[in-house]
Order: structure tokens, then C-alpha cells, then sequence
């Protein structure tokens, strides 16, 4: 046991770009801090990788898009990162009556989008039914997205500060299948619209959890936009390491915390290593599965993650059956197999232990909209990068033969894809040297060995509402959704409440919470 004599006011464990958000904002306000972080890197969920290693091409392998950061964190902290608004929100292709199109959707809704709601549906009543669906939430995001900083409140009153009551009922009292399917008719744009609630969350339509994961993907930022980090997740990360360690945080890789005390004058935590370090506080920014496991605890009941990110560098992007140019089709999010009853379809096989075979999926190429990922060279010759996230393939699907489950979904995915090019994606993705294509499959399993994700649970837990719920909660010792029932331990990850997502909010909350005791 080695025992560096010093004691710290916060030791943070976990160097997600969350644990290093709190860092930076304790040792802003003059705290001394010291961050743990089990892998050789840090990052966790937001880094940017050499996929394949004869390709200068940086992939943000895991975490893709960025909406739920807060500009006033950005700011609060001076972070030099920069996110790219997609003119194009998403393309949907589909074959009726033999003929292959797609429903395209700008980001402000225009003549091309109006135009393709028509072509699908035959009328304008499911353009304009979207347009006021989308507009009524954009009002709730814009005034609920300032809360997400501030102390929590209870539902009623967040519900009254909104001044939105049938909004309000629609995404957080109703499940949100139902309210999909009251809005809108054709079930392509009930998908569209029903993706939103399903991402990284294993749930079926009717149920609430969807609703929970609805929200997380609309209000972020007051704007619910999706946009593109330049440079790739990794640039965040470089960011908050530059801003952390300029204040005077000390970071520790290859520091897996194995052991965890706490008591009246504060806690000890030792490394696998057999490190020891001490300090009066603790903010835990890895999942709270793991805290619980640390402090001997109950561990708290989470679904399972469900999803498979699959990272490709292309050497040309693929044409279409539908013939849009795929600079169009894949500069938003590409959906496919998301019709409203192709998700329940999945949902239910996953649930009953079976892969889907239409695997929902939903894709977007990062090179469209931020080159800076490839060389130079790479960007001459035309190479690009596509993200796909299938959906509904929980980690229990890969438990019994994990490379078989993983060949199986890639597999699908891939044929999956193919329904709608002319060019079949093996055709288009670049080829290593070994023979093999440049092509990369992360299971849940995957993301639960690398990146600690319980289960592969991308939120680290399942999403709650963004406000205190119960009666119960009002009363209980929550303030910031980050105080554990111990008073020197925070959760500062995405499994604190209002965390999930590349937001950094639960690393602001936490960091708020300490420093709030100074105060008291
Ligand atoms: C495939 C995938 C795609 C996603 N896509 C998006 C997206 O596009 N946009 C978005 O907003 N969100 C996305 N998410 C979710 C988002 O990335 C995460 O919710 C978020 O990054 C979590 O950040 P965090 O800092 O709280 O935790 P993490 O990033 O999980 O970091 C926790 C860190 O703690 C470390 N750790 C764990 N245990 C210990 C220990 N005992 N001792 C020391 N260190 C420990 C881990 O190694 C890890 O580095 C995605 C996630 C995944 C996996």
C-alpha cells in the first residue's frame, strides 16, 4: 500500500468527460483535486480513436452527437469545442408499390421536406400535424433546459414554471407510443418520430422509460438540435483534460479504484495498484452500479443496454436505390427499419431472447459535416466515415456466444442496410492491409469491458425524469439529483440525475453540490 501523505478536499472517480466537467469546476472555485480513471486514457464513452490503425482517420468511437451540453458550460469553463448544426435532420428510405424513395427532413421544416411528407402520405395532415408537434416541444425544451442547472425542482412545480400543461402531459404522463400514434398516421413518420424515445433504451413504445428517453433527446440545450463535434468527441475530452490540469487537477490513468471508505472525516479509496489517496469528499462519475458495489450496497435495478455501435471509414459513401445523393441521404440521421410497428417487432424478439432480423438502425456520416476527422490525404482521395447505432439488441442476445451474437448482429445489420443501396456497404468500405474491411462492432458486452457501462447501459442507468418525482423525493436529501445517503459522496456521471448523454451535467451538478456545503 502506497500512501502519498496528502490529503485532498475531492478525490473524483472516473475521467468521462463528466468526472473531468466536475474537476474542472471544483478546482476552478480553488479546491484541490484529484481524478481516478481505470483506463489507459481518458474519455470513457466520448473518445475519438485510430480505428484502423493504417488509416489516419480519427472515429468518435462510441458517443457521436452532441445536443444535451449546455452553452453555459462551455462558457463557465472556457471549453474550445465547437459543434456543427446539420442542415439536414434525417432521411428515411422506404419501397412502396415497388419504387424505392425516402422521406427526407430538413432541420427547418422547407419545400423539399414539405414536398416528401406529401409524396409519402399523400396530403399535408401529417406535415403540418408535425410541425405542430415539434413546435410545441421546442417551447417546453427552451424553457426547460435552464433547469437542468439549478437545484432540482418537484414536478408540480416545474409543471406550473412551464406553462404547458397538455406538453407537459403528453411527454411525461402518457406513454409516449400513445401520444405517437394520437398525432400521426403513417406509421414511417410515427418511427421517425418514435426513435427519439428508444435510443439506448430497451422499451417498448407504451412504456414510460420511453417517454423519460424521449425527452433527454428534445430539450437539450433548449433546442433538442444534434449536432456534430469538430473534431470528433476525443476534441471535448482533449479540452477538459487541457482546462482541468491548467487548474491544478491531478489525473491518475490506469487508476482503478478496488476499494472505498468513508467516515466522519471524509474517505479513502485505494487502486488496484494499491494506491491510496484521501480526501474530504468523493465524486463518484462512474456508474452508480459500481459505487454501490465499491460501498457494499444494494446494487440499483437497471435495464440492460441494448445497443451496437458499428464504426466504418468508407472509401466512397454509398449510391442509393431511391437515387438521392448520398450527401443528402446520410448527412442527417439515416433510419432504417424504424417504422412505429418494425420497433415493436424488435423489441418484442429481443425481449423473447432472438436477434431481430430487421434490425433497426440509425446512421449519419461525421465526414460530411467535419472533415478534420481524416488526413488530408484521406479527404482527397474521398474517403468518409459512417456511425450506425442498431437498436433492440439487448445484452442478454450476446451472453451465451458473444462472437457468434456479435457476427449474427453485424450480419444483420449490414443486410439490413443493404435493402436500400445500390452500392452494397462491403463494396464501399476501405480495405486493410490483413485482408479484413474497415469495419467496427461494439456490443453491449463490449462497451461494459472497455468502458465500465454496466451491462452496456449507455445512460450507466435508466434515464428519470428531470425533476423530483415522488412526494417522497422532496423531502429526501436531494437538491442537486447528485447527494447519495452518504454526506461526502456525489454521483457526478451520467447515472446521477439528469445525467445520461455527452452533457456534462452531472458533473456541473455534482460540483455544485460540494461546493454548495462551503456555503452552508
Ligand atoms: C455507443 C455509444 C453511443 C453514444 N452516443 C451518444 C451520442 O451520440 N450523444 C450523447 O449525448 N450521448 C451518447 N452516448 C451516451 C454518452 O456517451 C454517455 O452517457 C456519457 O458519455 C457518459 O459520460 P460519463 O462521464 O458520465 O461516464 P463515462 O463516459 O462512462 O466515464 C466513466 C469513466 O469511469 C471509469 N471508471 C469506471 N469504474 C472505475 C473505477 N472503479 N475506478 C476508476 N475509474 C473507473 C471508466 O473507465 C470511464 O472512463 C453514447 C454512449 C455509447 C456507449
Amino acid at each position: 500500500m502506497k500512501d502519498n501523505n496528502k490529503k485532498y478536499d475531492a478525490i473524483i472517480i472516473g475521467g468521462g468527460h463528466n468526472g473531468l466537467v466536475a474537476a474542472c469546476y471544483l478546482a476552478k472555485a480553488g479546491k484541490s483535486v484529484i481524478l481516478l480513471e481505470s483506463n489507459k486514457e481518458l474519455g470513457g464513452a466520448t473518445t475519438s480513436v485510430k480505428t484502423f490503425p493504417e488509416y489516419d482517420a480519427r472515429l468518435s468511437r462510441y458517443s457521436y452527437l452532441v445536443s444535451l451540453l449546455p452553452d453555459q458550460i462551455v462558457a463557465d469553463l472556457g471549453i474550445n469545442f465547437t459543434t456543427i448544426g446539420r442542415s439536414i435532420a434525417s432521411y428515411t428510405p422506404y419501397e412502396r408499390a415497388g419504387k424505392n424513395d425516402g422521406l427526407f427532413i430538413s432541420s427547418d421544416w422547407d419545400e423539399a421536406t414539405a414536398n416528401s411528407f406529401r409524396q409519402l402520405t399523400g396530403s399535408d395532415k401529417e406535415g403540418k400535424a408535425w410541425c405542430e408537434f415539434y413546435r410545441d416541444i421546442a417551447l417546453l425544451a427552451k424553457r426547460m433546459a435552464p433547469s437542468m442547472l439549478q437545484p432540482l425542482k418537484t414536478a408540480a412545480d416545474l409543471k406550473s414554471e412551464m406553462g404547458l400543461p397538455e406538453v407537459w402531459r403528453n411527454l411525461m404522463e402518457v406513454p409516449i407510443g400513445e401520444v405517437i400514434r394520437n398525432q400521426f398516421s403513417d406509421e414511417i413518420v410515427q418511427g421517425v418520430v418514435l426513435t427519439d424515445a428508444l435510443i439506448g433504451t430497451f422499451a417498448s413504445a407504451n412504456h414510460m422509460q420511453a417517454n423519460r428517453c424521449f425527452l433527454y433527446h428534445l430539450i437539450g440545450n433548449g433546442n433538442g438540435k444534434w449536432r456534430v463535434p469538430q473534431g470528433g468527441m476525443g476534441a471535448l475530452v482533449n479540452e477538459l483534460h487541457r482546462i482541468a490540469t491548467s487548474w491544478g487537477v491531478e489525473i491518475k490513468l490506469q487508476s482503478k479504484v478496488t476499494t472505498l471508505e468513508s467516515g466522519a472525516m471524509g474517505v479513502l479509496v485505494e487502486t488496484e495498484s494499491g494506491e491510496i489517496y484521501t480526501a474530504k469528499d468523493l465524486l463518484f462519475a462512474a456508474a452508480p452500479q459500481h459505487l454501490a458495489k465499491l460501498r457494499g450496497s444494494a446494487v440499483p435495478e437497471s435495464l440492460e443496454g441494448a445497443q451496437m455501435k458499428i464504426n466504418m471509414l468508407l472509401s466512397r459513401l454509398p449510391r442509393l436505390k431511391s437515387n438521392i445523393d448520398p450527401k443528402l441521404a446520410f448527412a442527417g440521421t439515416f433510419h432504417v427499419n424504424q417504422s412505429y410497428s418494425q420497433l415493436e417487432l424488435a423489441y418484442a424478439t429481443a425481449l423473447n431472447g432472438e436477434m431481430p432480423e430487421l434490425l433497426p438502425l440509425e446512421m449519419y456520416c461525421h465526414t460530411l459535416s467535419d472533415p478534420s476527422i481524416l488526413s488530408d490525404a484521406l479527404n482527397e482521395k474521398g474517403f468518409h466515415t459512417l456511425t450506425l447505432f442498431g437498436l433492440h439488441t439487448p445484452a442478454k442476445l450476446f451472453d451465451t456466444d458473444p462472437d457468434a451474437a456479435k457476427a449474427l448482429a453485424k450480419q444483420r445489420a449490414i443486410a439490413s442496410l443493404n435493402q436500400y443501396l445500390l452500392d452494397p456497404i462491403e463494396s464501399v468500405l476501405a480495405p486493410c492491409s490483413n485482408g479484413s474491411l474497415a469495419i467496427e462492432v461494439k456490443s453491449p458486452l463490449d462497451l461494459a469491458q472497455e468502458i465500465s457501462l454496466p451491462r452496456g447501459n449507455i445512460f450507466h442507468r435508466d434515464l428519470d425524469f428531470p425533476f423530483l418525482e415522488e412526494d417522497g423525493e422532496k423531502s429526501s436529501h436531494q437538491i442537486w439529483g447528485a447527494e447519495t445517503d452518504d454526506p461526502h459522496i456525489y454521483l457526478a456521471g451520467a447515472g446521477a440525475r439528469r445525467g445520461g448523454g455527452v452533457s456534462g451535467i452531472a458533473g456541473h451538478n455534482a460540483a455544485m453540490a460540494l461546493l454548495s456545503k462551503d456555503v452552508k
